[in-house]
């Protein structure tokens, strides 16, 4: 098989080496945390060490951290414990609509069983603006839910900005932030947006799939996703995830190391994008993205799922939006207004501090390549 030329770091990464070997270590030491005996009480300590090392990369305290089994699963929780502890201020919820299916689909859920929701629309350029947040506040408003890192345009949203301005206004509000794809590429702490909730996810960087965190700020009393044995506070019940914890707290820890880690993921896209633009002139930037992982462009006229596919089959992974959509045009750029021709032909690149140059020289050239071989719509 030739190298694998990807650039879809944003659908998920590779599996550290770090974190794998955390995870067979403790695969092999296979004790249950909540077990009385020495064994057991071996499988809790890495459990505790996990959170901890969560808890030191999110900036919060480790009773602020329990494990979920994906991003996902925070968003669900955050959002429909949320307005439940909200319940009597009111059943409005501000969001915005580019959010990630995890928030947008529970949204809309939470709308099937009478809560009404505004859905911000974001610029041209994918933006949301703190006005916007704080002007679809009313006095029932239980929860605002604003995504920290746009998955698809790299746009970071103003999320500490708007958390004061909706405090400021209504301190009952409480306010979630999906940072699954901020997590670890900001250059600031999470937990420095001042956000109640916030969720993460740690295939995104570097741990296997099967495991995440949500952030739940101290004082909150957030009722259970999950009712049985009393795991993580008696919050989400069942026996912890061990190997998939150590893992998680192995990727963090050996992410945090590599300080550099933003500048090294910044320099390969900014070289891909200027590469992109010279060897296609066609190709327009959607978004250069205020993260260093994401970008988004577009091939008008072309179909992004057929660029894709011939991509896909000289074994360049790119993505023509959001991994989740399957195809599906993507919400984001249509909500941003983009005419037909830039949503057909839009997609997503993403990076790691272990992208190259070369690997970027590929890229540029099969799509070049797919370009030239694919018949356009426009003339
Ligand atoms: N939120 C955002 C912004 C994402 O990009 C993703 C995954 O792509 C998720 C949530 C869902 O995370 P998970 O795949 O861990 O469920």
């Amino acid at each position: 098989m030739d190298e694998l030329i990807y650039f879809d770091y944003a659908a998920t990464t590779p599996v550290r080496p770090e974190a794998a070997a955390a995870m067979r270590s403790a695969l092999e030491h296979f004790g249950n945390p909540s077990s009385r005996y020495e064994y057991g009480r071996q499988a809790a300590q890495r459990v505790k060490e996990g959170r901890e090392a969560v808890a030191r990369a999110l900036g919060c305290s480790p009773a602020e951290v329990y494990f979920t089994s994906c991003g996902t699963e925070g968003d669900n929780w955050a959002l429909r414990r949320g307005v439940e502890l909200n319940r009597r201020k009111g059943r409005h919820i501000v969001t915005t609509a580019i959010e990630h299916a995890a928030v947008l689909e529970t949204c809309k859920d939470l709308e099937r069983s009478g809560y009404e929701v505004t859905y911000l629309k974001p610029d041209r350029s994918g933006r949301v603006t703190v006005e916007q947040v704080a002007g679809a506040l009313r006095p029932d408003t239980a929860l605002v839910s604003m995504m920290l890192v746009n998955n698809e345009t790299g746009v970071l949203l103003p999320v500490a900005e708007a958390v004061k301005a909706v405090k400021a206004k209504d301190r009952a509000v409480l306010f979630h932030t999906d940072a699954v794809q901020g997590f670890l590429k900001v250059p600031f702490s999470l937990c420095s947006t001042g956000a109640d909730f916030i969720t993460v996810s740690g295939h995104k960087i570097g741990a296997p799939k099967g495991v995440g965190a949500l952030y739940v700020k101290k004082g909150i009393k957030l009722a259970p996703l999950l009712t049985g044995g009393g795991q993580e506070e008696g919050l989400r019940s069942g026996t912890e995830a061990t190997g998939q914890i150590a893992a998680f707290a192995a990727a963090v820890r050996a992410t945090s190391a590599d300080a550099g880690r933003l500048e090294k993921t910044a320099a390969v896209k900014d070289y891909t994008l200027t590469q992109l633009k010279a060897a296609l002139p066609r190709l327009e930037v959607i978004s250069a993205g205020d993260v260093p992982h994401i970008c988004a462009v577009t091939l008008p006229g072309y179909k992004s799922e057929v660029v894709v596919r011939v991509l896909g089959d000289k074994n360049v992974c790119i993505s023509s939006g959001s991994a989740c959509h399957k195809g599906r045009p993507s919400h984001v750029f249509a909500a941003m207004g983009l005419p037909k021709p830039w949503l057909d032909g839009a997609l997503r690149l993403s990076f790691s501090p272990e992208s190259t140059k070369e690997q970027a020289d590929a890229l540029v050239s099969a799509l070049r390549e797919a370009a030239g071989s694919l018949f356009t719509t426009l003339s």
